[in-house]
């Protein structure tokens, strides 16, 4: 198995095209190969930083893209990181968060890459889980490329192991000055990338010795959401599909720092935050309780984002094979049934 990365940060941009430089782009995307290359379950040879003439265009991002994509085996894990400018027109057709290159124009969609290419090149990619960070804006529109209509091929079909990580920013490059909270280096990164790139670095409490991309997203949520000096956007994981709770990184808090393993969930509101966590282990635990499971699944239904209705629908798949004695299932039914509806 071995754990694959490209991280694609355009940071300069030409005078007259309209869109900001930050070197704080830059700045995050070396640190995301250092902070990968110093991670034992990465090792130096794992992450791909593209080079500035690479990211000038959306044919040299998607030749290195495409490239790594087709050196993957189904045993990996294939990360891609962008960190840049995001822009959404609806008026082009089947309207895509495009990510800006190099030599991009502010108001010239062709000069930008659209998602939807990158998408492509991932999900055709053999590895067995493959995860996009994205930190830029409108990144909380990614999960458009699933909404009517589908295109083919696209994550609107969903395959097993992928899962998109998002700093939601809805405000035009707002946010890429460096947050002043965080030490050293990661100050003058993009704060999402900063924040997140601390947490690989330093690691969580969470006693667990890896990170699946659950904890970590929970980690950076908390982070930036108790962050002293800026009131960040909270970031959010738009889609994760990758259910098998496989660890991306190592923790790197020492274990004496870290809490004790937390016992099983009772209430159906633990259970829904202990499984957002990718801790499907646990979900045997629940399936032996086809009311609480029910619950569960209202409560997932009935959240406002796409990542819980997604797990409600696999927990639902579980529970139908689950449940195959008809006063099981119907105890588990009712629950779910009875929240529609209200
Ligand atoms: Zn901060």
């Amino acid at each position: 198995m071995a754990f694959r990365a490209v991280v694609i940060g355009p940071a300069r941009y030409a005078e007259d095209s309209g869109i900001d430089s930050h070197p704080s782009i830059g700045a995050s995307a070396q640190m995301y190969g250092e902070t990968l290359a110093a991670d034992g379950m990465w090792g130096p040879d794992s992450c791909r930083v593209l080079g500035e003439d690479e990211v000038q265009t959306t044919d040299g991002v998607m030749r290195a893209l495409q490239q790594a994509a087709d050196e993957t085996t189904p045993q990996d894990i294939f990360l891609v990181v962008y960190v840049g400018h995001g822009q959404y027109w609806s008026d082009l057709p089947g309207a895509q968060v495009h990510f800006s290159v190099g030599r991009s124009f502010r108001d010239k969609p062709w000069t930008w890459l659209s998602s939807w290419y990158v998408y492509r090149v991932m999900r055709k990619a053999r590895a067995r889980l493959k995860v996009l960070i994205a930190d830029c804006c409108y990144s909380n529109l990614l999960p458009q490329l699933g909404e009517e209509p589908l295109l083919p091929g696209v994550l609107g079909e969903l395959d097993e192991g992928t899962c998109v990580f998002t700093a939601v920013k809805n405000l035009n490059f707002a946010d890429a000055a460096g947050c002043p909270s965080l030490p050293g280096d990661l100050a003058q990164c993009t704060p999402f990338s900063g924040h997140l790139l601390r947490i690989l670095q330093n690691g969580t409490k969470d006693h667990n010795h890896q990170l699946t991309i659950g904890l970590l997203r929970e980690a950076v949520k908390q982070e930036m959401e108790r962050c002293p000096t800026a009131r960040h956007q909270v970031p959010r994981m738009s889609l994760n599909d990758a259910r098998d709770g496989t660890p991306l990184f190592t923790n790197h808090m020492e274990p004496a720092r870290r809490d004790l393993a937390p016992r099983l969930p009772v209430a159906p509101e633990d259970w829904v935050r202990t499984l957002l966590l990718d801790r499907d282990d646990r979900l045997e635990e629940l399936l032996k309780d086809a009311q609480k499971t029910g619950a569960v699944v209202a409560l997932l239904n009935g959240a406002p984002d796409e990542a819980s209705r997604h797990l409600a629908g696999y927990i639902d798949d579980r529970a139908n094979s689950a449940f195959t004695e008809p006063r099981a299932f119907a105890r588990y039914w009712n629950q779910v049934d009875r929240a529609l509806r209200v």
